[in-house]
């Protein structure tokens, strides 16, 4: 009874909490899924965070840093 309305929930997330979801750091950027590892992504720092049991963990005690300090391979196009 419409708890399905075609809205993704990338990650077991729903797209009501992806909405309100961003980065605790500085910028407080936007984050976006990676299906790939099954961790959040920081777009504008890289921090990666990690999903428990449905639920993000937006902590950077948490986050996983990129090696480089910037996600070179979501911004490699071409
Ligand atoms: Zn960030």
């Amino acid at each position: 009874m419409g708890e399905l309305t075609g809205r993704a929930a990338p990650l077991g997330i729903s797209a009501d909490l992806w909405d309100i979801l961003a980065c605790p750091c500085d910028a407080h950027g936007a984050v976006t899924p990676d299906e790939a590892t099954g961790r959040i992504v920081c777009t504008v720092c890289g921090r990666s965070f990690p999903v428990r049991d449905g639920i993000p963990v937006m902590l950077l005690d948490e986050a996983i840093l990129p090696p480089d300090g910037v996600q070179g391979d979501l911004l490699a196009g071409d």
